[in-house]
């Protein structure tokens, strides 16, 4: 099994929690084998659909950091989980090549795709380590955050966020589209920290309070900041995507908007309440106007617009109250269900 082939020469000593371990640390007068022991045991959790293109690269780029991290003495041991996400290139294949000439490469396949999303979590969720760090398979943020990632947990920090300094590698439309969704969301109240994605490390602690969260409607960034625990920002460099496309079309995103916005806030039912209520407030308001005209004897001219416009607004809005409200009815209804966020066909 997996599990017990990642650091499977740790095996011959009990595991000891990065928290407990620590805290020993400041208490114990310390040989310089124990010292050792204290260094986290990181596990990279890397989501991958149709990522053939790219998946030799970012292994070799992953190693170098890895190497770096191990000689540099800041961490004990290093796996890599890719997590293939119902891809229907060769990307398992490619996975399984990797785990069998290195030892640090490991592959979690799901039975289809489940989105990135249910792909992180499920690597998080599997996956052996004190310290997990979710990248993307593209490579496109930066690998020399993982050591600042790194460090900051050294220092104390149980969730460390991978902050974009900027976005000049991304189009215009990507640009516009991603900062409108973080701006959105924040508006509504959703507890988002600014042109952060899934490139973050967590502490084991911080993945057992993840694993109760047993929500299927699943926005990583947004559920994380609400977990709480110490937490750092590492700012880098967004680079291009160095081959093959990208996995997020429109439709994807705008999935993860809504996502987003109906799985942390309630604030579009609030606003439909208030918009009704306006709207009624209104309506009085005209009914009275026209009884004083009617009473007057006011000179009024009867014409269409007046009825058919407000006729058209009204049904509009009426329809979009009715499909917002339906989409927390739908959120209610797959989370009702209960169904497996992710399913494990193989586990290498
Ligand atoms: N991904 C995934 N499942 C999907 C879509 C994407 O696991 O259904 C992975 C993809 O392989 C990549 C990461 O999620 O590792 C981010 O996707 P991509 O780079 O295409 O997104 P973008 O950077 O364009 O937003
Ligand atoms: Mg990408």
């Amino acid at each position: 099994m997996a599990i017990m082939k990642a650091f499977s020469n740790l095996s011959k000593r009990p595991f000891r929690r990065q928290d407990e371990s620590r805290s020993m640390q400041e208490t114990t007068p310390m040989s310089e084998s124990v010292q050792r022991d204290c260094r986290p045991r990181l596990t990279m959790v890397i989501p991958c659909h149709n990522e053939e293109q790219v998946l030799n690269e970012a292994a070799t780029r992953l190693c170098g950091v890895l190497d770096e991290l191990a000689q540099e003495k800041l961490i004990a041991e290093a796996a890599v989980f890719f997590v293939d996400d119902g891809s229907t290139d060769d990307t398992w294949g490619l996975i399984e090549q990797l785990a069998a000439n290195d030892s640090r490469f490991h592959g979690l396949k799901l039975s289809r795709n489940f989105g990135q999303q249910s792909a992180i979590l499920a690597g998080l969720l599997t996956v052996p380590g004190d310290i997990l760090i979710s990248i993307d398979a593209d490579l496109q943020d930066d690998v020399a955050a993982i050591k600042e990632m790194v460090l900051a947990n050294a220092g104390g920090a149980d969730v460390v966020y991978g902050i974009r300094r900027n976005r000049k590698t991304d189009s215009f439309f990507k640009r516009t589209t991603a900062e409108g969704f973080y701006s959105l969301l924040q508006a509504m109240g959703v507890q988002l920290i600014f042109n952060h994605a899934d490139y973050r490390l967590l502490s084991r602690r911080v993945v057992e309070e993840l694993r109760k969260c047993k929500e299927s409607n699943l926005l990583l960034r947004g559920l994380i900041p609400q977990l709480g625990f110490p937490s750092a920002l590492v700012y880098y460099d967004r680079h291009s995507r160095f081959a093959g496309d990208s996995k997020y079309p429109v439709s994807k995103m705008v999935a993860l908007a809504v996502n987003g916005i109906t799985s942390f806030t309630e604030i579009p039912l609030k606003f439909i309440t208030i918009l009704g209520m306006v709207i009624s407030l209104f309506s009085f308001g005209l009914a009275a106007w026209a009884l004083i005209a009617k009473i007057l004897h006011a000179a009024s001219v009867p014409g269409w617009a007046s009825i058919v416009i407000p006729l058209y607004m009204l049904g509009g809005v009426q329809l979009l109250s009715l499909g917002v409200i339906g989409q927390y009815l739908a959120k209610i209804y797959s989370e009702a269900k209960g169904r497996p966020r992710f399913i494990v066909e193989k586990n290498l």
